[in-house]
């Protein structure tokens, strides 16, 4: 996009001063220190955190004497003499301390451009909304069952940079990408072997500042690719059919590839609800780009394993079914998890509030559940428009997730389904989705003790 911006020089990291700004959580920061002071670099960590706020990374890398820890908050002096600045993809394109960089022309980078700018393999990047992780890990477990090597990296939560030196030419690489870190890889037009894109809708505005931007950062997916490359796109979304591409393009509907080669997909893939259907058709649509079989497809597809807290069963007690779907941080998802049961369902929803139009979620509430627990900052807000279309159907806005689950306990009978999905991000009451998602298996694993 900008073309002033400065790529740092890595052909030879040795006796380079990096400054990592954003450790995380996630390990993406935890790996690129490593991987850094493994090269030879001369490492800073600068994170707003504390020490005691970042123990659960800090451990790993207990090992790593020589890097300079600069925590609690970000100083420009942290800065100012780096040769390249490693930037943690929570960190906003607008925080002071970026426009700073971008204004003294210090190269920026980031986990995901350092592995992209190093990697030898061939890859299959995936982005999209929502169905990311899921299309990721489908086409993975597929291409490999094809016999194929095959590596599952990027935002699904897993670092590649240990990897690099394994990773072969002829090896597959399939990286989800999101959107902040495609923004930051349209600085070294990153140009995928196959691009796959989901589908797209309004999400992560916090950050991005408006829609038009955030579409511009998914689009980088596309962007940098030639008439040699290939892309698979969600045909039934009419907003990424339209993107600008010049690769040669796979158009995927809901009902193909199965008509074409008349794959029973629906029997094979163990995941339920329409949403992980079209997610695995695009999947079986990309992997037949690269040689997968019939055998492999089918072989993919019923060993894979589902991900965690992604509509996740938990358990049943007295008669009710609890589904963990916690990393349902978007109202799509939450409207996906709603149509993938037939039976009545008590929902907690809500959250952190990232800016987002809620109205169809809902809408969808309204109309498929039979009460709605609701949680978070969001929860106001959902709740006037739940109710502005169904005033009889019992909702609250509880103080605490405890009580939020207790009362949606109250209002369920046996044979209802009880789904945490809370198309919100967790950051009011939770450290994370996974803390989210955990507090919520506690509170089932307390019903039957
Ligand atoms: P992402 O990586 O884009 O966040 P995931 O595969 O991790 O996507 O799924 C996240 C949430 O979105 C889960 O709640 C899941 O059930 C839901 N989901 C998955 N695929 C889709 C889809 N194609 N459309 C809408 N929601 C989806």
């Amino acid at each position: 996009m900008d073309e002033s911006h400065r790529n740092p020089d890595l052909t030879n990291i040795a006796g380079q001063r990096v400054t990592v700004m954003g450790l995380g959580g996630f390990g993406g920061g935890a790996a690129v220190v490593r991987f850094l002071v493994e090269r030879g670099a001369s490492v800073r960590v600068s994170d707003q955190r504390t020490a005691a706020q970042l123990e659960a990374t800090l451990t790993h890398l207990k090992d790593l004497t020589e890097v300079d820890w600069q925590l609690g908050w970000h100083d420009w002096s942290h800065f100012e003499d780096a040769n390249f600045v490693a930037v943690n993809p929570a960190v906003a394109p607008d925080h002071p301390i970026v426009e700073r960089l971008t204004n003294a022309r210090i190269p920026q980078t980031s986990e995901m451009n350092l592995f992209w700018s190093l990697n030898r393999g061939r890859v299959i990047a995936v982005t999209g909304s929502n169905g990311k992780s899921t299309t990721t890990a489908l086409i993975h477990s597929i291409i490999q069952a094809s016999g194929q090597r095959c590596w599952l990296g990027g935002n699904i939560g897993r670092s590649l940079l240990p990897h690099l030196d394994e990773i072969a030419p002829e090896d597959w690489v399939v990286l989800e990408l999101s959107s902040f870190q495609l923004h930051m890889l349209d600085r070294i037009k990153a140009r995928p072997d196959i691009a796959v894109v989901t589908n797209f809708a309004p999400n992560h505005l916090d950050w991005h500042g408006t829609l038009e931007e955030y579409r511009l950062a998914k689009q980088t997916i596309l962007r940098w690719q030639t008439s040699d490359d290939l892309c698979v796109l969600n045909g039934n979304d009419a907003d990424v059919a339209a993107w600008p591409r010049s690769a040669k393009t796979t158009l995927v509907t809901d009902t193909m590839p199965s008509d074409d080669a008349k794959l029973p997909i629906r029997d094979w893939c163990p995941l339920p609800g329409p949403h992980n259907y079209s997610n695995a058709v695009l999947s079986v649509a990309t992997t037949q780009l690269v040689g997968a079989d019939e055998t492999a497809i089918k072989l993919g597809l019923q060993n894979f394993q589902p991900l965690p807290l992604r509509l996740q069963f938990i358990g049943e007690f007295e008669g009710r079914r609890f589904y963990n779907d916690s990393i349902s941080t978007t109202p799509e998802s939450t409207i996906a998890a709603l149509d993938s049961f037939d039976e009545p369902i008590v929902i907690l929803a809500g959250g952190y509030d990232k800016q987002i139009d809620l109205s169809s979620m809902a809408t969808h509430i309204a109309s498929r559940a039979k009460a709605a627990s609701l949680l978070g900052q969001t929860a106001h807000t959902l709740k006037a428009g739940i109710v502005a279309v169904n005033s009889e159907m019992p909702v609250a806005a509880c103080a605490d997730f405890d009580r939020a689950f207790a009362w949606a306990f109250e209002q369920s009978s046996p044979g209802d389904v009880i789904l945490l999905s809370p198309g919100c991000a967790s950051y009011d009451w939770f450290t994370s989705f996974a803390d989210r998602g955990e507090k919520f298996c506690r509170l089932v694993d307390h019903l039957s003790h």
